[in-house]
């Protein structure tokens, strides 16, 4: 598959060069040149097919040839090493729960796909890519879990210092080999404003090839197509119906689901659950795309405010605002509402759901006011122990820590303090 830039600038590329250079050199996002809708009968009979199955099914398009049809169902098998249970919590409300991966967040699937693809294409290759990653808390884990010993390929992750739970920071400074963590003296904007301004610096692109591991990476994006298709299998016999609720920073996550959708998934509508981070709430509202700087909230990982797969959306739909209306509703929710819904899903259904999770459940009982005969299926994007300190406090109980949250406690944190993008560069160019 070719992909093009949507900044229309840039030469169409191979799903290789797509993955390796992350953003296309006139700073588009790279989209694929078309997408053919899967055969009927591979929804038909879609519960008969195993995880990999499914997810091979669903992704051949876009990689093939370039990695092989054996080397590309190992790649995915090896990704879809855990379970994507769903959750029923009452008659119209289920979840789907993407935390049972090594980070315990939904990124691991995108980030692990990624690593084993730029493994595959680095095998032969003397010369070496950096994947270069801001994280907010999440991707900076899975990342660095995902690309761990793959060779050729080594990954700089900057992170906000003090700004991510402890678990997080743990996750993402205690790795060693190939993962350097850089803890950076500022906020997440200033780590994002860092790598960007390292992609564009030719002094630095003409020494080493850099890329990123962010959703604006095909390789990250797409495989997130899966669990729509999972959930499907999961749901097929119950509901017709089906509405998922997606809890919304970067827009990668609902971005895949809708191109899901285009490949022939019975889904009838989207719902983005956003925190006070609204811009795309206020788009569907005034028709105006208005970013805004983000404000912090206690569902961190969707604190964005300027959301970079937007674009992506759009495209979807050919800018048609009325189709894109049709298929999107978007609703906002504050601290308050969420730390509320957390402890309703925990009294009335004994499930302990994370922030990001809760803001989702928040989203599909609004939906439902209006819409009472679907199904609502939110996405539990992060287990809720990489929140505990929130989370213990809104439904006072202490929770078991899982075996991937307790192997790294007691790890000894390893970074590098950062203060300024000259640093970042003498890092890479001497350090490195
Ligand atoms: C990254 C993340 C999100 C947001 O996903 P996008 O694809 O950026 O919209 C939501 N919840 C959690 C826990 C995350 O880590």
């Amino acid at each position: 598959m070719n992909y093009y830039s949507l900044n229309r600038k840039a030469p169409n590329t191979s799903f290789k060069e797509a993955v390796i250079k992350g953003l296309a050199p006139d700073r588009g996002l790279y989209f694929p040149e078309s997408i053919q809708p899967l055969p009927k009968n591979f929804f038909e009979d879609i519960e008969h097919h195993s995880y990999s199955e499914i997810a091979y099914e669903t992704i051949k398009q876009f990689v093939l040839p370039e990695i092989p049809e054996a080397e590309l169902k190992r790649i995915v098998e090896e990704t879809l090493s855990f379970d994507f249970p769903i959750v029923q919590l009452n008659k119209s409300i289920s979840t789907l729960e993407l935390f049972h991966g090594p980070t315990m967040a939904f990124k691991d699937v995108g980030a692990r796909f990624m690593a084993r693809c730029l493994g595959y294409f680095n095998q032969n290759n003397t010369e070496e890519v950096t994947v270069l990653v801001a994280t907010s808390g999440d991707t900076g884990g899975a990342v660095a879990h995902g690309f761990l010993g793959v060779k050729g390929v080594k990954v700089v992750i900057l992170y906000p210092s003090g700004k991510v739970s402890d678990i997080q920071e743990k996750q993402l400074t205690t790795l060693g080999q190939n993962i350097t963590a850089l803890e950076v003296d500022g906020v997440f904007d200033d780590c994002q404003d860092m790598v960007k301004r390292a992609f564009l610096d030719e002094g630095l692109t003409s020494k080493m090839q850099l890329t990123s591991a962010n959703s604006i990476n095909v390789a990250r994006w797409l495989p997130q197509m899966f669990y729509f298709m999972f959930a499907y299998k999961q749901l097929k016999s119950k509901s017709k119906n089906v509405v998922f609720s997606i809890p919304s920073g970067n827009f990668g996550n609902i971005c895949a689901g809708m191109m899901a959708q285009q490949l022939g998934l019975s889904i009838k509508h989207f719902i983005a659950s956003n925190n006070e981070n609204n811009v795309v709430t206020e788009y569907l509202k005034t028709e105006t795309y208005n970013p805004k700087p983000s404000v912090q909230t206690i569902s961190n990982a969707m604190d964005v405010g300027n959301p970079s797969n937007f674009v992506r959306i759009q495209e979807i739909y050919n800018q048609d605002f009325s189709k894109l209306k049709q298929n999107l509703t978007s609703y906002s929710f504050s601290d308050t509402e969420t730390k509320k819904a957390m402890l309703e899903i925990y009294s009335d259904y004994n499930y302990v759901a994370d922030p990001h999770g809760a803001i989702g459940y928040l989203g599909s009982k609004e939906y439902l006011k209006k819409n009472p005969e679907v199904h609502c299926v939110f996405l539990e994007t992060a287990h809720p122990t990489k929140f505990l300190d929130v989370v213990e406090d809104v439904i006072k109980t202490n929770l078991d820590l899982p075996k991937q949250i307790q192997s790294v406690m007691n790890k000894e944190k390893f970074s590098v303090k950062i203060n300024n993008y000259s640093e970042l560069k003498t890092f890479l160019l001497n350090t490195l």
